[in-house]
C-alpha cells in the first residue's frame, strides 16, 4: 500500500515512475509506438516485478502527455503543464521559477510564482527546431550517437556558427560543413548554441529572471545543451537527477 503511479505518454517517449512518501522508487521508459497502452502497461508491470509488489500495493494510477486518454485504468488525468510544475516544484525543493522543458517534439516555457501555481506558460511546437526530433535527425546525419554529443561539444574548440535551425535546412549545411572538413565536435557545439539562442528567445522578458531555472524533458541529459544556455542567459541553469522524468513524477503526486 501507499505505492503511487505516474505515466507520461510523451510524443517520443512513454515514461513511468512508480512513488512512494513522494519519492521516486522506480522509473523505466520505452519509445512511443502503436498499443501505448499497452506499452504503458508493460512498464507498470516491470515495475511490479522488480520491486516485488503486487496491484493491490498501488492506490492511484495517473496519466498525463499527449496519450493519458488512452490509459484506461488510470483514474487521474493530469495535463502536462500542471504535471510538469508540481513535479518541477516539489523536486526543486520549492526553489523552481522557470522550467524549460524540451520534449521530443515540442519546447515549452512555464512561469511559476512563489507557490508553485503555474503564473504563465510559452510553447513553441510548430517546427522541430530546438526539440528532442532535431537532435535526433542530427544524430543521424553526423553518425554519431546522440549520448555523446554533451562530451563532444565539452571538448570542442569552438562554436561553429550554425544559421539553420530548421531541420531541413541544417542537413545540408551540416553535410556541406562535414565536406569542408570541419569537426564533428565543433558543428554540435555550434548547434547547441543555436538551439539555447531559441529557447532564449521562447524565454523573452524571464530570461532576467534571478535564479531559479530548471531544465527537463529527455534532450536536458545533454550537458553541452545546458552549459550553452547557461553561457546565452549568464545565468545558471539547474538540471536535476532523472530530468526526463518529471512530469511523471508530478502526475503521481497530483
Ligand atoms: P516527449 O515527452 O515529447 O516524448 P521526452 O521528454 O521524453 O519527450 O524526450 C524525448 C527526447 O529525449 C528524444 O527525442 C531523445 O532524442 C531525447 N533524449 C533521450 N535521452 C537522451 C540523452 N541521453 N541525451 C540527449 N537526448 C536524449
Amino acid at each position: 500500500m501507499g505505492y503511487k503511479i505516474g505515466l507520461d505518454l510523451g510524443s517520443t517517449a512513454i515514461k513511468m515512475v512508480l512513488v512512494k512518501d513522494r519519492n521516486i522508487e522506480w522509473s523505466g521508459k520505452v519509445p512511443t509506438a502503436p498499443g501505448q497502452e499497452h506499452l504503458a502497461m508493460g512498464l507498470v508491470k516491470d515495475a511490479l516485478n522488480e520491486c516485488g509488489l503486487s496491484d493491490t500495493d498501488i492506490d492511484k494510477v495517473s496519466a498525463t502527455g499527449y496519450g493519458k486518454k488512452l490509459v484506461s485504468n488510470a483514474e487521474n488525468t493530469v495535463d502536462e503543464i500542471s504535471a510538469n510544475a508540481q513535479g518541477m516544484f516539489h523536486l526543486s525543493g520549492g526553489r523552481c521559477r522557470t522550467i524549460i522543458n524540451i520534449g521530443g517534439q515540442d519546447l515549452k516555457v512555464i512561469n511559476l510564482e512563489d507557490t508553485g501555481k503555474i503564473a504563465d506558460f510559452r510553447m513553441n511546437d510548430k517546427c522541430a527546431a530546438g526539440t528532442g526530433r532535431f537532435f535526433e535527425q542530427v544524430a543521424r546525419i553526423l553518425d554519431t550517437p546522440l549520448e555523446c554529443f554533451g562530451e563532444m561539444s565539452l571538448s570542442a574548440d569552438e562554436a561553429l556558427e550554425l544559421n539553420s535551425t530548421c531541420v531541413v535546412f541544417a542537413e545540408s549545411e551540416i553535410v556541406s560543413l562535414l565536406a569542408k572538413g570541419v569537426k564533428k565536435e565543433n558543428i554540435i557545439k555550434g548547434l547547441h548554441y543555436s538551439v539555447a539562442r531559441r529557447i532564449t528567445h521562447l524565454l523573452g522578458r524571464q530570461k532576467t529572471t534571478e535564479g531559479g531555472i530548471y531544465l527537463d524533458g529527455g534532450p536536458s541529459q545533454n550537458p553541452g545543451l545546458q552549459d550553452a544556455l547557461e553561457d546565452e542567459l549568464l545565468m545558471e541553469v539547474n538540471v536535476l537527477p532523472k530530468p526526463q522524468f518529471t512530469v511523471a513524477f508530478g502526475a503521481a503526486i497530483s
